[in-house]
Protein backbone atom coordinates (compact mmCIF):
# COMPACT_ATOMS: atom_id res chain seq x y z
CA UNK A 1 0.00 0.00 0.00
CA UNK A 2 1.24 3.15 -0.60
CA UNK A 3 0.13 6.38 0.49
CA UNK A 4 -1.29 9.33 -1.40
CA UNK A 5 -1.41 12.86 -0.03
CA UNK A 6 -3.74 15.01 -2.66
CA UNK A 7 -2.25 18.27 -3.82
CA UNK A 8 -5.33 19.86 -4.55
CA UNK A 9 -7.51 19.18 -1.39
CA UNK A 10 -5.06 17.67 1.09
CA UNK A 11 -6.85 14.39 1.70
CA UNK A 12 -4.80 11.31 2.60
CA UNK A 13 -5.75 7.92 0.94
CA UNK A 14 -3.74 4.41 0.55
CA UNK A 15 -4.08 3.04 -2.87
CA UNK A 16 -2.52 -0.54 -4.30
CA UNK A 17 -2.87 0.83 -7.72
CA UNK A 18 0.08 -0.03 -10.17
CA UNK A 19 -0.88 3.34 -12.23
CA UNK A 20 1.28 6.44 -12.62
CA UNK A 21 -1.97 8.87 -11.96
CA UNK A 22 -4.25 7.94 -9.81
CA UNK A 23 -7.86 9.56 -8.89
CA UNK A 24 -8.05 11.33 -5.42
CA UNK A 25 -11.46 9.79 -3.93
CA UNK A 26 -12.01 13.50 -2.07
CA UNK A 27 -12.33 15.37 -5.02
CA UNK A 28 -11.48 13.52 -8.23
CA UNK A 29 -8.19 14.78 -9.03
CA UNK A 30 -5.60 13.27 -10.94
CA UNK A 31 -2.51 13.15 -8.26
CA UNK A 32 0.93 11.27 -9.36
CA UNK A 33 1.72 7.60 -7.18
CA UNK A 34 4.57 8.04 -5.63
CA UNK A 35 5.05 4.31 -5.73
CA UNK A 36 6.30 4.99 -9.60
CA UNK A 37 9.73 5.99 -10.79
CA UNK A 38 10.09 9.32 -13.37
CA UNK A 39 10.64 7.26 -16.09
CA UNK A 40 7.55 5.28 -16.27
CA UNK A 41 5.28 8.46 -14.80
CA UNK A 42 6.82 10.19 -18.45
CA UNK A 43 5.53 7.25 -19.99
CA UNK A 44 1.51 7.76 -19.05
CA UNK A 45 0.94 11.71 -18.32
CA UNK A 46 0.31 13.49 -21.32
CA UNK A 47 -0.61 16.69 -19.96
CA UNK A 48 2.88 17.19 -17.45
CA UNK A 49 5.72 19.18 -18.69
CA UNK A 50 8.69 19.36 -17.37
CA UNK A 51 11.76 21.74 -17.25
CA UNK A 52 15.46 20.79 -16.69
CA UNK A 53 16.81 23.72 -14.03
CA UNK A 54 20.49 24.60 -12.94
CA UNK A 55 21.17 26.93 -10.20
CA UNK A 56 17.22 27.74 -10.25
CA UNK A 57 17.41 28.91 -13.96
CA UNK A 58 15.04 26.86 -16.17
CA UNK A 59 17.49 25.84 -19.18
CA UNK A 60 14.71 24.29 -21.21
CA UNK A 61 10.78 22.92 -20.99
CA UNK A 62 9.44 20.25 -22.32
CA UNK A 63 5.89 18.79 -22.87
CA UNK A 64 6.03 14.98 -21.50
CA UNK A 65 3.78 13.85 -24.32
CA UNK A 66 5.52 12.04 -26.86
CA UNK A 67 8.06 11.91 -24.86
CA UNK A 68 10.46 9.12 -25.99
CA UNK A 69 12.43 6.77 -23.25
CA UNK A 70 15.99 7.78 -22.79
CA UNK A 71 15.25 11.50 -24.11
CA UNK A 72 15.34 13.23 -20.75
CA UNK A 73 18.75 12.01 -20.41
CA UNK A 74 20.01 12.89 -24.32
CA UNK A 75 18.49 16.40 -23.72
CA UNK A 76 20.24 16.52 -20.41
CA UNK A 77 23.44 15.72 -22.27
CA UNK A 78 22.93 18.46 -24.95
CA UNK A 79 22.24 20.90 -22.57
CA UNK A 80 25.72 20.04 -20.62
CA UNK A 81 27.53 20.20 -23.91
CA UNK A 82 26.05 23.09 -25.16
CA UNK A 83 26.04 25.22 -22.43
CA UNK A 84 29.14 23.78 -20.92
CA UNK A 85 27.47 22.64 -17.12
CA UNK A 86 28.34 19.55 -15.68
CA UNK A 87 25.62 17.05 -16.40
CA UNK A 88 24.83 16.00 -12.64
CA UNK A 89 24.45 19.69 -11.87
CA UNK A 90 21.47 20.00 -14.28
CA UNK A 91 18.41 18.95 -12.51
CA UNK A 92 15.03 18.16 -13.96
CA UNK A 93 11.57 18.97 -12.32
CA UNK A 94 8.01 18.24 -12.76
CA UNK A 95 5.44 21.84 -13.62
ZN1 LIG B 1 -8.33 15.67 -3.60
Amino acid sequence: MTKIKCKFCGHEWETKSKYNLVSCPSCGNKNRNVNKDDESYIDMDKKTKIKFVYQKKVLKEKNVCGLAKGEVDSTIENLSKSKNIPIGEISVEFL
